[in-house]
């Protein structure tokens, strides 16, 4: 089965303290697709200017993914740019230009809208309702968001969790989202405002499932090095729900195992910049990180 994938699809200029790498193919959206088409086919739903690379144009194609819903409209591309601290964990915004985005509005092709696994990657809400609107009677609806939304459109985040079935947050989100530094109450308060599932990440130390089958402890891939942390979260979340689309039987029987696949294409991410790293591996690559951690976590 395909899964619908919405995001951005951006410019990202990221610099760590020893590097610099400008206008790299990112966006939660490209992220969350290449990530997904490990597992099946995707199709993705976003907005580029008249700049955009060709070259990354060709990279989503090398995967697969469906480009019916990518519009062109005259302008700039989404462009974010982002410097890491020297633990790599902690991250400061250096510019957000929004571009072709502050007008885009998606209409979806005839095809996607009855895609049964949809991903609303990190996109304003209001954008993420949007799609969501299109879609007939989807099987699975996961979405993720930022800080910034729940500071600036609350309102329309609040209406997209009702509709919902699993929502992916991180720890700091889900304590402004709350109030609440405790992580299981965290899960407990957002189970109240509508998803059935929900995912609290804990960067490198994993993540943490409350779902109809109780809570799952999911951990991260243990790395030595990092060389770029952007994208993992979405890569996370795309990994999921590629995997779900492709496993046979509910839900509940599988999303552990695609929590565990969504962690380890998460570490390849952070192994390189952008993309870099996770367009060049190969399935076999993550089965073997899979095993590794099964063998890890096993007592
Ligand atoms: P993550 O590291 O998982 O938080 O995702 C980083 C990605 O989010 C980058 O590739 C950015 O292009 C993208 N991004 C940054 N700011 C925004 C924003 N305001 N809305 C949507 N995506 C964004």
């Amino acid at each position: 089965m395909s899964v619908l994938i919405v995001g951005t699809t951006a410019l990202d200029s990221i610099k760590t303290p020893t590097a610099e790498n400008p206008r790299l193919l990112g966006g939660s959206a490209s992220h969350a697709a290449v990530a997904a088409s490990f597992f099946a086919p995707v199709k993705l739903v976003g907005v580029v200017g008249e700049d955009f690379p060709g070259k990354y144009i060709t990279l989503y194609r090398r995967h697969k993914i469906d480009l019916a819903g990518l519009q062109t409209l005259p302008g700039k591309t989404f462009h974010w740019s982002g410097e890491y601290e020297s633990n790599m964990n902690n991250r400061r915004t250096l510019a957000t230009e929004l571009g072709v985005i502050e007008t885009f509005l998606p209409t979806l092709p005839k095809a996607y809208q009855s895609v049964p696994f949809v991903l609303l990657g990190n996109i304003a809400p209001a954008l993420q309702n949007h799609v969501l609107n299109q879609m007939t009677r989807p099987r699975f609806v996961v979405a993720d968001s930022m800080d910034l939304w729940l500071n600036i459109a609350l309102p329309d985040l609040l209406k997209l969790l009702k509709r919902l079935d699993g929502f992916v947050l991180n720890d700091s989100e889900a304590h402004q989202l709350t109030k609440t530094d405790n992580v299981f109450s965290a899960l407990k308060k957002i189970h109240a405002l509508g998803p059935k599932y929900v995912i609290i990440k804990k960067g490198s130390h994993g993540s943490i499932l409350s779902g109809p089958k109780g809570f799952f402890i999911c951990p991260a891939y243990p790395l030595t090095k990092v060389i770029d942390p952007t994208g993992a979260g979405d890569s996370f979340v795309g990994g999921l729900m590629g995997y779900l689309a492709a496993a046979k039987g509910p839900i509940d029987a599988n999303i552990r195992r695609a929590m565990v696949y969504g962690s380890v294409v998460a570490s390849f991410c952070c192994e390189g910049f952008g993309v870099n790293r996770t367009t060049k591996i190969r399935h076999s690559d993550i089965e073997k990180r899979v095993k590794e951690l099964e063998n890890l976590t096993r007592f």
